[in-house]
């Protein structure tokens, strides 16, 4: 499969180099050539095949023959080794969970392909790859996760001082190995301004071959589509075949794979787009007019996001058909009362505990079946991430509710490992020469 950048749709480069470049020079997004078609008979059957069966399966459907099929099928088996199952919590009401992976967040599906595709395209004697990750919380963690151990690669991760989770800074900054973690004093902004400075400073390039793991890479996006394709495999196990898809949206690239998996022959009814108050894309929805801005900061804060850096791709999937997308799509935005409530209402219908962000995802498909009434469709809405990762937004006796994961009373176990650095480049740049 070739890709072409969405601001020159003419260009053409290869999985590889969309894969090491991240972004085009022209500052467009990757988006494949092509979006085939998977046969009938594979999504007529597709209850009868396992997550890695599908993955494997929708990613040679559309990287063809970039990767060959032995080495595709031990990527996948490697990245995706952990459950993505549908939970029934009512009639017609399911949540998707995608926190069973070793970061708690639907992040480690991208993280962990990429990370192995890249390792993958490294030949023989090439440079060890350096990869400079901002985080505001769980990008950091899937992509050191992601990374750990992963050969001729080193991950290089900068996060705002007392701004992350707890459980966060330790994913953050007790991995050792190829992982270091830096604490800047300052806001996730700096943080994002100092790997952006990096890769237009000619030093550090000559010195090193930087890349980037943010979410626009397309060999993040590509393996997101694998559970859509998975949880529509449990619906129809559980006698559903319409389905809605409601998914708690940040950077908009959690739901642009399952646009792309409905390009590829899924057929889901509606994707709903749920947003905090963050609303871009709701109002774009509504009104037709697309108006980015600055971000506000909320209880759900991994979607605290003005300008959703994957929307140019879903624009681009659509190009002028504002009636298709407004019949596949449609946008709710919630504010942080809103969310609060969610999450107590959540635990008193169900006894299940969410995360601020699926909150607004089940708020979402609740308000859309009240207004939709009967439609004949099965809600899915989408669980990103594992409650335990965001501690303070939860009264006591729900908070009381969260059973920790193992692998999380294990990091409690460990010691925070982080050098402190100012928000100024030249100290950031000076820790990157003085540390080979
Ligand atoms: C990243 C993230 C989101 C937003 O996903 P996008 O792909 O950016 O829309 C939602 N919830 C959690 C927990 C996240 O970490």
């Amino acid at each position: 499969m070739k890709f072409y950048s969405t601001n020159n749709t003419l260009s053409r480069v290869s999985f590889k180099d969309a894969v090491f470049n991240s972004m085009p020079q022209d500052k467009g997004l990757y988006m494949p050539v092509t979006i085939p078609r998977l046969d009938d008979k594979f999504i007529n059957n597709l209850d009868g095949y396992t997550l890695p069966e599908i993955a494997f399966h929708v990613a040679q459907n559309l990287l063809g023959d970039d990767i060959p099929a032995d080495e595709l099928k031990a990527i996948i088996d490697d990245a995706i080794n952990f459950y993505a199952p549908i939970v029934k919590l009512e009639e017609d009401v399911f949540v998707l969970e995608l926190f069973h992976g070793p970061s708690l967040a639907f992040k480690d599906f991208g993280a962990r392909f990429m990370s192995r595709v890249m390792s993958y395209f490294l030949e023989e004697g090439e440079k060890q790859l350096d990869v400079l990750v901002a985080t505001s919380g769980d990008t950091g963690g899937a992509v050191a996760l992601g990374f750990l151990g992963v050969p001729n690669t080193r991950v290089t991760i900068l996060y705002p001082k007392g701004k992350v989770s707890d459980i966060q800074e330790l994913q953050l900054t007790t991995n050792g190995q190829n992982i270091r973690a830096l604490e800047i004093d300052g806001t996730f902004d700096d943080c994002q301004a100092l790997v952006k400075q990096a890769f237009t400073d000619a030093e550090l390039n000559a010195r090193y071959r930087l890349t980037s793991a943010n979410s626009i890479n397309i060999a993040r996006l590509i393996p997101q589509t694998f559970y859509y394709f998975n949880a529509y495999a449990q619906a129809l196990k559980q006698g559903k075949s319409k389905i809605v898809f409601s998914v708690p949206s940040g950077n908009f690239g959690n739901i642009g794979a399952g646009l792309l998996a409905w390009k590829m022959g899924l057929p889901v009814e509606r994707f709903i787009a749920a947003t905090n108050a963050n609303d871009t894309v709701p109002q774009f929805l509504k009104n037709g007019i697309y108006q980015p801005k600055p971000s506000v900061a909320t209880l759900s804060n991994a979607m605290d996001v003005g300008n959703p850096s994957n929307w140019v791709r879903i624009a681009d999937m659509f190009k002028d058909d504002m009636s298709g997308l407004n019949k596949l799509v449609t946008g709710y935005s919630f504010t942080d009362d809103e969310t609060t409530a969610a999450i107590k209402a959540v635990y008193d219908h169900y006894k299940y505990v969410v995360c601020p962000h699926t909150a607004i995802a089940w708020q979402a498909l609740k308000d859309y079946q009240q207004d939709v009434h009967a439609d004949g469709t099965a809600g899915i809405f989408l669980s990103t991430a594992h409650p335990c990762k965001f501690p303070g937004v939860f009264p006591q006796e729900i908070a009381a509710q969260i059973d920790t994961p193992a692998q999380v009373k294990e990091l409690q176990t460990k010691s925070k490992q982080s050098v402190a650095l100012g928000k100024d480049f030249e100290g950031f740049k000076d820790y990157l020469l003085k540390n080979n």
